[in-house]
């Protein structure tokens, strides 16, 4: 018999751990989380040597709500043995193989998550009903999708032979079946700290010919000072919120680089490397090649050719065996079913209008909520794509199902006045 839930959550990532680390607070109601992947884990191909989170480890699944909480990230560093190891390596940002393993420790202690199961359709019957491959996995009162995001392939890369072809959530993987030449060309493509990481992961496999190709006009840094970190707190949430949406899509994009840039450690690490490689064998190993935008690709015998648009609007190819793409990411496909569908406001985007609680706007929202969890930078701000405050969210939602104030927070101590 289909099981019920008073909530079933899609997707087992941080964002619906830390909700479902939090839902105690409605007991006895309970949720259940669905993850496609057969085991816990977190971004498992991007956990190249070396690579770091970009947030502070106290911005973990519960803290900044219930600092006690057994799920805290200071408690599963104390419970594992591994505290005054962590500590005395001294690290500015812990390794992201680190924050990966406490939510695998984490998601090991939550009851009901089931691995392996896709959820491909969601139809509402007087319930939300979650099925997979044509079966019913479950039926609910809400529902809150934690789908996450999936990388961005432009479509002219189709012509690409697969083998030559490396998406960077996969670069870990497969870069071991590559045979080692070093001096075999790549290029990567994209401006972010992903791109970067793809980089700085060739180097260190050894590789001399890189041409890491970017649209931005300087591969720009994260902004991660006092006053940018102003913008990932609750009391800014709750200004931005009160804005219109054209006015949270200007700030948004003026505020990308707080979310969206190369850490400075990675970067100085790539030029670090350059410069001594230059010294060593009298090449830069990395072309630094900002200011182009990739607008077709093709397959030619052995090689990879691409062209791109550069700022000053002349053109230019490029060829390599091997292409890394970095291109950024998109928001996973939501799993509703036509008449479910139907029953719910989209935007002029096509896409649900959501609601500053997180929920979306929808014809039986008054007693079914659906939630969407990280697809609503224009309107909680950049905060709902990074895992700042997640327990923040996972409170709002909490507050959202009870329909009063079950979950309080604070944010007193403000020295700036926002407009
Ligand atoms: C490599 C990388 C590093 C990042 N590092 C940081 C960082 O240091 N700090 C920061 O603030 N932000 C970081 N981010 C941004 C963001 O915080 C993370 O992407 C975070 O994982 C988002 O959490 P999520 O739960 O919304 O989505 P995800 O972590 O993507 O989890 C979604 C889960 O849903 C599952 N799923 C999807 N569709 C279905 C379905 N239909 N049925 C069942 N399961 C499904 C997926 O398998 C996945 O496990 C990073 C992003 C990336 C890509």
């Amino acid at each position: 018999m289909t099981q019920t839930f008073h909530t079933v959550g899609i997707g087992a990532g941080p964002a619906n751990l830390s909700l479902a680390a939090m839902y105690d607070t409605l007991a006895p109601h309970d949720i259940a989380l669905f993850e496609s992947r057969d085991r816990p884990g977190w971004h498992d191909g991007m956990l190249h040597s070396g690579v770091r989170m970009q947030t502070g480890w106290v911005k973990d699944l519960v803290s900044l709500y219930d600092p006690t909480h057994p799920l805290s990230f200071l408690n599963y560093l104390v419970t594992t043995g591994r505290v005054y190891a962590l500590l005395g390596a001294g690290f500015d940002t812990i390794p992201r193989i680190e924050y990966q393993q406490y939510l695998v420790w984490a998601a090991g202690q939550l009851p009901r998550i089931t691995y392996g199961t896709r959820v491909d359709r969601v139809e509402f019957d007087g319930a939300l009903v979650s099925r997979s491959g044509g079966a019913a996995l479950a039926r609910s009162r809400h529902l809150v999708l934690g789908s996450g995001t999936v990388p961005f392939v432009p479509e002219f890369l189709d012509a690409l032979d697969p083998r030559h072809l490396f998406v960077a959530d996969e670069l870990h993987q497969r870069l071991a079946t590559v045979p080692d030449e070093p001096d075999l060309p790549w290029i990567v493509i994209g401006s972010g700290q992903t791109s970067a990481e793809c980089v700085a992961a060739l180097l260190a496999r050894g590789c001399r010919d890189i041409r890491w190709i970017g649209r931005r006009s300087w591969f720009a840094p994260l902004e991660d000072s006092p006053s940018a970190n102003d913008l990932y707190r609750p009391a800014y949430q709750e200004a931005f919120l009160t804005l219109s949406r054209d006015v949270r899509e200007r700030l948004v994009s003026g505020q990308i680089l707080t979310s969206d840039g190369i850490s400075p450690g990675t970067l100085r690490g790539i030029y670090q490397h350059n410069y001594e490689e230059r010294l060593r064998t009298g090449r830069f190993p990395v072309t630094i090649m900002p200011s182009r935008t990739v607008t077709g690709a093709r397959q030619l015998d052995g090689e990879v050719e691409l062209e791109c648009l550069t700022a000053g609007s002349g053109e230019e190819r490029h060829r390599a065996v091997n292409l890394v793409v970095a291109a950024g990411r998109r928001q996973a496909p939501l799993p509703f079913d036509p008449e479910l569908t139907a029953l719910i406001d989209l935007d002029e985007r096509g896409e649900p209008v959501i609601e500053s609680d997180y929920s979306i706007r929808w014809k039986h929202a008054d007693d079914h909520k659906i939630f969407v969890l990280n697809r609503g930078r224009y309107v909680q701000g950049l905060v709902d794509s990074n895992l700042s405050i997640l327990p923040i969210r996972s409170a709002m939602v909490l507050n959202s199902i009870a329909g009063r104030t079950v979950c309080r927070f604070r944010d007193d101590y403000l020295s700036t006045r926002w407009a």
